[in-house]
């Protein structure tokens, strides 16, 4: 078992304070290492660091495409080390190791995409008069922070470090403490280069602790969190008390929107992809089935009887899904299922499962609930596990109102042939991204992503993510 350590200012050093936290394997219930318990002193010594290194004259003469070398060289070390990082993800999150693999090939593609953009992030000029010349920069923000969530944990800390050095900013990484341990072989690539100390550094400890005090850090110029929506509006007006800006990528209640003259077999596949993933443990999972009412029984039924074939197993046995995170994750899921039992019609699945040998892992069945009344916390809320809920609609208006029927706007899934229904709904829904006859193209590292509503705000991933961390300076130059 690693007693695993934090990085601040290029040094790895033990905790300011004497408890740790035990890092489980969520497939069998072992501790598999233990990180130091972050205090505010070491979230201050941190963003010193970064401060410090942001305002040193050794960042700031790296070149654009020399920063972009840095992402490009961590790339190279994420896929020389795939096959340790994808075991580790799936050991640490419990996900199957095949999604273990997709994570750390994303997490690749998000240090090569930034990386070759690190020297193309333009300014503008802008026409005024004879003699005056208006131009416009994009300064790097600074000190950038990144609190991150449990369940793509390599991932979202990839996309959101690679965007911010890229643009010529320091780092400083809230791991999630439940699942830090691809963030640990992530720092130790970064710490294998030859970066000025202080250019990223890495605190573990929990939220309310080690998170709080970063997010409200004086210091810091730009937060980036993925997380819950409770804790997200405590980040941002943590951070708003400094009048420092912050990107929310909170969670969803995502819909599928299934018609009638849908490819029946392409689309029971991506509905129950896009919740089994990670066992639904995915802010952006298609956790809500809307079907047109004359389609519901046919597709219905395929659906469930894919769902009846799903394995559940430890995150290296490589089955369909894995166990839930943690005890409360699994206790709040069991919950949800036990109120559909009293309020709905729990079609398929409903129970916890037992997995041979891994007894101590907290397992549920993929579950389908039916008959839920549209004001239902289940209706409303996020799940956070493999359990898709039913609903029905009988013309276009009737699905569009039930898509925007929640606080989210993530994503969402529409499955039709017909275009202009399926244009019509992309223009009308409240989300962030939309995907028709597919969910998730491929993963998406070149695609905007963001929430409406209580999803969250600003963008992440592709372009956009990049003008997060930079700041707009004008010039006016007057030469006659
Ligand atoms: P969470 O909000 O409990 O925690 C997220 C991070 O915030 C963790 O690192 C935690 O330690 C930290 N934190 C907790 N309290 C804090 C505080 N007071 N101040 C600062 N930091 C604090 O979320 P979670 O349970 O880890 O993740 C699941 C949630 O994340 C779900 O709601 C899911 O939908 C959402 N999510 C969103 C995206 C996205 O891109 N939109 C991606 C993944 C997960």
């Amino acid at each position: 078992m690693k007693a695993l350590q934090m990085y601040i200012n290029g040094k790895w050093v033990q905790r300011s304070n004497a408890s740790s936290i035990d890092v489980k394997n969520p497939s069998n219930g072992k501790t598999i290492a233990t990180i130091p318990r972050g205090t505010e002193e070491d979230v201050n010594n941190a963003v010193q660091a970064a401060k410090t290194a942001f305002r040193g004259e050794v960042w700031r003469q790296i070149k654009a495409f020399e920063r972009g070398e840095i992402l490009f060289d961590i790339a190279d070390k994420i896929k020389s080390h795939r096959d340790e990082l994808a075991e580790l993800e799936s050991t640490d999150v419990g996900k199957p190791l095949s999604q273990g693999y997709a994570d750390v090939d994303a997490a690749t593609r998000y240090f090569r995409f930034y990386g070759g953009a690190a020297d193309k992030v333009m300014g503008d000029t802008i026409p005024i008069e004879d003699g005056l010349l208006d131009y416009v920069v994009r300064e790097p923000v600074g000190v950038t922070a990144h609190i991150v969530p449990w369940n793509y944990p390599l991932q979202i800390i990839s996309r959101s470090v690679a965007a911010a050095i890229a643009t010529g900013n320091t780092v400083v990484v809230k791991s999630a403490e439940d699942t830090p341990m691809t963030a640990m072989r992530l720092t130790e690539f970064f710490d294998e280069l030859d970066l000025p100390a202080g250019v990223f550094n890495h605190v573990t400890g929990y939220g309310h602790e080690a998170g709080a005090a970063l997010s409200g850090h004086s210091s810091i110029n730009h937060v980036t969190f993925t997380g819950s929506v409770g804790t997200g509006i405590a980040v941002g007006q943590a951070a708003m008390a400094n009048v420092v800006p912050s990107t929310l990528e909170l969670g969803g209640k995502s819909p599928n929107i299934v018609f009638a003259n849908c490819d029946i077999e392409k689309t029971v596949e991506g509905v129950v992809r896009s919740i089994i993933q990670n066992a639904g443990q995915t802010c952006s999972a298609g956790a809500r089935l809307l079907v047109e009412e004359s389609f519901k029984q046919e597709f219905l039924e395929k659906v469930a009887e894919r769902f009846k074939r799903l394995a559940v197993g430890a995150g290296m046995q490589d089955k369909d899904l894995g166990p839930i995170l943690n005890e409360k994750q699994y206790r709040h899921v069991m919950a949800m299922i036990e109120l559909a039992k009293e309020e709905a019609n729990v079609l398929v699945g409903g129970n916890s499962v037992a997995v041979e040998g891994y007894e101590e892992g907290f397992y549920v069945q993929p579950t389908i609930i039916d008959g839920v009344n549209r004001n239902s916390r289940l209706a409303k809320e996020e799940i956070f596990g493999p359990v898709l809920t039913v609903f029905t609609f009988r013309d276009t208006e009737e699905a569009l109102e039930l898509a925007n029927s929640t606080d989210y706007g993530l994503v969402t899934g529409i499955w039709t042939k017909d275009i202009s229904t399926a244009h019509y709904l992309a223009s009308r829904i409240d989300s962030g991204q939309i995907f028709i006859n597919n969910y998730g193209a491929g993963g998406g590292v070149q695609m905007p992503f963001g929430g409406y509503k209580k999803s969250g705000f600003g963008r992440e991933k592709g372009w956009e993510a990049l003008y997060n961390y930079t700041v707009m300076k004008n010039v006016a130059v007057k030469y006659k």
